[in-house]
């Protein structure tokens, strides 16, 4: 075993691992990263086909990212936002409260000028226009939830309790209030009695859909029903079934389009501005976790946006951004807020109305250059137009994947794709947990040069922008091939 493999295994503890597996075999120790491509300290080379975590954004190495960093660093690595400014946290700020904000482009309206005027009355109202650093995912949602708390105890009064509503299926972080927000048995159960008490709602699943409806998209399928969009109408059953307890949700905590954790599941076109605009009416405001879908994930085929939220023209209260914020470089994270959440902390500082909250690392300078040279990448048109043949590439190659019998459902939102695994596709009976199915395949691909994660038995592919024609087909025919080996060797 290499000395850094027996290093890591005499010391390191790995987050979601089983240790005891983790322990039986020689870990890859990476060691370089170019482009899509990962190498090992064996000299052995990866595709990095969920992008470490749906971080990556542009790749590894990415030279305008690696300058952005250096020209920093000749600068100052890190100052505190405890009492001080800095130039690139507060230039990166101007620049997300641009994008966040920024309405569809007018072409994507044409036809529907109603529909134009809500959405220009939409960001006059909600423009997200303040933006609190942290540095992860589960810090972004901490920050969110303990400001639209205190922002419905102060407008509503102290004496109410305010109660979240989130996704069935839900995943939004690690720490104890992201926790409370989520609703997976497996990682969320054992602590049950740490956290705050909050309610999920029935989220879409259309291939495992109770109503046996089909997709709304396809409205033509046999053997389904039409969709009657039952899974919006739970949501608003039980916005309706809160207010009549007299205390009406105080925020609705969603993933747009696509459900990550959960196995990478899609909503139909539609749900979202529907169950967005079910929660306005009851007074509850928007929680965005785009910490998986932001910055162009979700897909620029129908409109060069870089957030799943504005492909259904739905202005959250809160946006909550990570992962790929510094283009997948360093550890930041961002909430972006409106000028009226922004304005209940204001008083006197007798008052004590202020926000206290906050990290050493807040507005860090290395992240903040990072996350500057990022977002000028994704926003080049080299990038868009790559963006654009790499989602049509994998649509493409992913149809192969249809004749495989332990093949399910092949699920793509833009740049996201899951695979989910199944014992028969004719039964859809799923795999049981401890079946391995997931970790089987996606060890069988490692073994060919393509490293991913399950969530599952859903295997995850989010490749990097950058990922080539022939990069994307090689991840592709590696996963059909792992899946045909692992499954047929029984
Ligand atoms: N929200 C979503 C939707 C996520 O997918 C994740 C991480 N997978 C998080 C929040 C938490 O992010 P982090 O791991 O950076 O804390």
């Amino acid at each position: 075993m290499h000395p850094l493999a027996k290093l890591d295994h005499a010391r390191v503890w790995h987050p979601f691992t089983q240790m005891r597996d983790w322990l039986r075999r020689e870990p890859i120790v990476i060691v370089e990263g170019e482009g899509a491509i990962l190498r090992d300290v064996k000299g052995r080379e990866y595709l990095d086909a969920n992008s470490s975590i749906w971080t990556n954004l542009h790749g590894h190495n990415h030279p305008k990212i690696n300058a952005a960093i250096q020209r920093q660093l000749q600068k100052i690595a890190h100052s505190s936002a405890l009492g001080l400014a800095n130039e690139p946290a507060s230039l990166l700020a101007e620049k997300l409260a641009d994008i966040a904000s920024c309405p569809l482009p007018v072409a994507s309206f044409k036809k529907n000028a109603a529909k134009r005027s809500h959405r220009k009355l939409e960001i006059g109202i909600r423009k997200l226009n303040k933006v609190f650093f942290s540095d992860d995912g589960s810090t972004a949602l901490e920050v969110a939830l303990k400001l639209a708390y205190e922002f419905t105890r102060r407008t509503r009064g102290e004496k109410s309790q305010p109660r979240f509503l989130s996704l069935a299926g839900a995943y939004h972080g690690d720490t104890v209030g992201a926790v409370s927000l989520g609703h997976i048995d497996l990682f969320h159960k054992a602590y049950g009695g740490l956290l705050f008490k909050s309610d999920q709602v029935m989220s879409p699943y259309c291939y495992r859909c109770p109503f046996n409806r089909a997709k709304p998209e396809r409205d033509d399928a046999r053997n389904y029903r039409r969709c009657n969009w039952e899974c919006a109408g739970k949501v608003e059953q039980k916005f309706y079934a809160q207010k009549k307890r007299g205390n009406p949700y105080a925020a609705f905590v969603f993933e747009p389009l696509a459900q990550g954790a959960a196995g990478m599941i899609p909503q139909p076109d539609g749900w979202l501005s529907r169950v967005s605009k079910v929660a306005r009416d009851h007074g509850a405001l928007l929680i965005a976790d785009e910490v998986m879908t932001g910055f162009g994930r979700t897909g620029v085929s129908k409109a060069a946006t870089s957030f799943a939220c504005q492909h259904e023209s739905v202005q959250p209260d809160f946006l909550c951004l990570a992962k790929g914020l510094t283009g997948g470089y360093l550890p930041m994270a961002v909430t972006l807020t409106t000028q009226k959440v922004f304005d209940v902390f204001l008083g006197e500082y007798e008052e004590f109305k202020t926000f206290f909250h906050g990290h050493s690392y807040t507005g860090n300078q290395l992240g903040a250059a990072a996350a500057l040279a990022s977002l000028e990448i994704l926003q080049s048109g080299k990038s868009i137009r790559a963006r654009q043949t790499l989602e049509s590439i994998l649509c493409e190659e992913l149809k192969s994947l249809w004749s495989l019998p332990n093949v399910g459902d092949v699920r793509q939102v833009g740049l996201i794709v899951g695979i989910e695994l199944v014992k028969d596709w004719r039964t859809r009976e799923p795999f049981a947990l401890r079946e391995q199915a997931g970790i089987r395949v996606c060890e069988a691909m490692a073994a060919r040069g393509v490293l991913t994660r399950p969530v599952g038995n859903v295997i995850v592919l989010m490749p990097p922008y950058c990922t080539s024609p022939a990069q994307a087909r090689k991840m592709i025919s590696v996963l059909r091939d792992a899946v045909d080996e692992v499954f047929r060797a029984g």
